[in-house]
């Protein structure tokens, strides 16, 4: 048994124990139910990152190392976070609490105790305990430090989180016991930020035993959990785990030797959060059930449009182009897009208006250009063409009434669409191929169409209030790097004009209400741009296309 006394001055678990520390809330921190945390007290790897879920005690547990390293190792420590006010709602509610109700962290501190900033230890031995924001461009870049803990890494500022990581080697010189690397998150996406460490790490799992059938195993949604008894549940025997089997897990890696240290943690692992909470959960927003429940990326095929997904909706065939819509990206450059029900037929980009004037002429097409960041060309034609060219505006709230709003009297020339609704609704109709291109590949590399799509990506970001919402970015945003993206930008405005040549008032089509049969045969391309003929009957597309014009389509 080893003696806490002597133990805690080189361990945070030990030190933990031997203290009987309490958490923000006052609970004690005694790791016979957080048993998954006790590893990740005792790591001091140089490198480790924890891809996690919420509400586990991960981040009580990193503040209280931070504060043992300054303490114990006389480390400088800074403790990244993603925003200015998310270091004011971490310190105030988690920090201090957790300072002021522990006597042996309060006892450790020294002269220095503000928000940004908590000294311990006195005299030349004080050591700092640094909180910064990731998106601040000056609150300290210049600081160096033995470690850097980057919390919420994957909404932070990654190229100043590694403008801070770039000091550490200074530091390595004098002390080559530290120099430490820590990255935590609540994950994204697949392959991106916490995962993609994570992938490069020895990738623990924490793995328990079934006490009836002592089957080993990983606890995973939805498998791990019965449904109808809403109970934990072996893998293998089916019969119910108890809280004691969940608790006496081991973290085992799949990769011995690698430097970076992982963990992935998830709700599962929880005792004190029963299975009927976790079902209730996974019936909300995919993505946030996946990344704060269980504590793992969310892959979908709607939140992303592979090269794959539009090379499946490639049609190359005649367009009558009649009743046609033209979606037009505003910028120094313009991108449009055109096209009708049947499909986009053409696109491209000007840097004159009057091009873009004479496409709308040509076609009589119903036009939406977004108003941002030259509003004044789009208004001039919006008010020469009332009816037929409008100015759109994204609206980032969730105020709107419906997805596209067109608006009314001294508003008829706008048109507002809900940010992420009307980009998740395109993303879907394209992964359902039902949006169609009457081009072929080729055309659609020349202007970039794939790529631009490829660029766009979905995350859950949270609120200061605390509120959690899908947003779409794009590549490079968050280091103002920022990749074009405007072909895809010029689809969704197309999407929006096209709601001009329907009925008015037709809700847009949401992938969850998608009847799944009527989805299109598409003629598919391959990537080589063989053709697969699959189902295709070129008779029933030529019918389809050229019907009776008497009636508007959407009537029959
Ligand atoms: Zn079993």
């Amino acid at each position: 048994m080893i003696d806490l006394s002597v133990g805690q001055q080189f361990n945070a678990g030990a030190f933990v124990l031997y203290n009987h520390i309490v958490n923000e809330n006052g609970d004690p921190i005694t790791f016979d139910r957080h048993k998954f945390l006790l590893d990740f007290y005792m790591d001091e790897s140089p490198e480790i990152v924890a891809v996690k879920c919420s509400q586990v005690g991960f981040s009580t547990a990193a503040i209280i190392k931070s504060a043992h390293l300054c303490h114990y190792k006389q480390a400088n420590v800074i403790y990244l976070l993603p925003s200015k006010s998310i270091v004011k709602d971490f310190v105030i509610p988690k920090v201090d609490p957790l300072i002021s109700s522990n006597p042996a962290l309060k006892n450790m501190m020294g002269s220095t105790d503000n928000l940004g900033l908590k000294s311990f230890g006195i005299g030349a031995l004080q050591r700092f305990l640094y909180f910064r924001s990731s998106w601040d461009e000056d609150s300290g870049i210049s600081l160096s430090a033995h470690v850097v803990i980057s919390d919420e890494y994957d909404r932070s500022n990654k190229k100043a989180v590694d403008t801070y990581q770039t000091r550490l080697d200074a530091s390595r010189l004098t002390r080559p016991d530290l120099g430490f690397d820590w990255r935590f998150s609540n994950p994204t996406f697949d392959g991106a930020g916490v995962d993609e460490l994570y992938q490069g790490s020895d990738q623990k799992r924490w793995m328990i035993k079934c006490s009836r059938c002592n089957h080993h195993q990983q606890l995973t949604w939805p498998e791990s959990i019965n449904m109808q008894t809403e109970e934990y549940i072996c893998k293998r025997c089916y019969r119910p785990l108890s809280d004691l089997d969940r608790i006496n897990g081991e973290w085992v890696p799949t990769y011995l030797g690698r430097r970076r240290s992982g963990y992935q943690i998830s709700q599962l692992m929880a005792t004190w959060i029963p299975a009927s909470e976790i079902i209730k959960d996974s019936k909300g927003d995919q993505s946030i059930f996946y990344n704060f429940t269980l504590g793992l990326p969310f892959t979908s095929k709607d939140i992303q449009v592979s090269r794959e997904a539009i090379i499946k909706c490639i049609y190359p065939t005649a367009n009558p182009m009649t009743d046609v819509a033209i979606g037009v990206d505003n910028g120094k450059t313009m991108n449009y897009v055109i096209g009708n029900k049947y499909g986009v037929f053409a696109m491209g980009e000007t840097d004159d208006w009057l091009e873009i004037e004479n496409l709308r002429n040509q076609y009589d097409a119903y036009m939406v250009i977004d108003s941002n960041p030259y509003p004044t060309p789009p208004l001039k034609l919006a008010n020469k063409y009332p009816g037929k060219v409008f100015v759109h505006w994204y609206s980032d709230d969730t105020k709107l009434a419906e997805v596209i709003v067109w608006g009314e009297d001294e508003k008829r020339t706008s048109v507002f669409s809900d940010r992420t609704k009307i980009i998740d609704a395109v993303v879907a109709d394209i992964n359902a191929q039902d949006i169609l291109f009457n081009m072929t590949l080729d055309e659609l590399e020349n202007h970039e169409y794939l790529k631009h799509w490829a660029r766009l990506y979905r995350i859950v970001v949270e609120s200061d209030k605390g509120i959690r919402k899908g947003v779409w970015r794009t590549i490079g945003q968050e280091t103002g790097t920022k990749k074009p993206d405007h072909k895809a930008h010029a689809t969704i405005l197309w999407k929006v004009a096209m709601q001009q040549t329907l009925s008015r008032g037709q809700i847009i089509k949401t992938p969850m209400n998608k009847p799944k049969n009527q989805i299109p045969k598409a003629l598919y391309v391959n990537p080589d741009e063989t053709i697969v003929n699959g189902s295709f009957n070129p008779q029933q597309m030529v019918q389809q296309m050229f019907r009776p014009k008497s009636k508007p389509w959407y009537k029959r």
